[in-house]
């Protein structure tokens, strides 16, 4: 766990966030400030970081999209569509360096560009 690290503390149930899913390697929750009609964010609970090694990121990219479907499945935007993406840097708009991505959708009409 990094210590000022607001998605460890989500994850470590020290901080509060409404929550979607859990298990233990991953927690599931809606992002603070919505982009879209349903947003959450899947996060891997252990603090991984874009700078980390590639096995790190083997071992969590299969789990993440099965994560995806079935939340997305829960929060009823696996039929009308949903986007999952992933900020990579500061020059991409990330500002959390725990690693994670973004489950957005519900629009009703043009979702627009994230
Ligand atoms: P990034 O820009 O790093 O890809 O995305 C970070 C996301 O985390 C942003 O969409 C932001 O709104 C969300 N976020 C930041 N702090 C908190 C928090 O304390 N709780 C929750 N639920 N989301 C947060
Ligand atoms: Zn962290």
């Amino acid at each position: 766990m990094a210590k000022d690290c607001i998605f460890c503390q989500i994850a470590n149930h020290q901080a509060d966030a409404k929550i979607e899913y859990e298990d233990e390697d991953f927690i599931v929750f809606h992002d603070i400030k919505p982009s879209a009609p349903v947003h959450v964010l899947i996060v891997p609970k252990r603090h991984i970081e874009l700078a980390d090694d590639l096995v790190e990121w083997e071992a969590i990219s299969g789990r993440i999209l099965s994560i995806a479907k079935r939340v997305a499945k829960k929060l009823g935007i696996a039929e009308s569509g949903f986007k999952l993406v992933m900020n990579c840097g500061r020059g991409a708009g990330q500002m959390i360096d725990h690693l994670h991505f973004h489950l957005i959708g519900g629009w009703e009409k043009d979702p627009g560009l994230v």
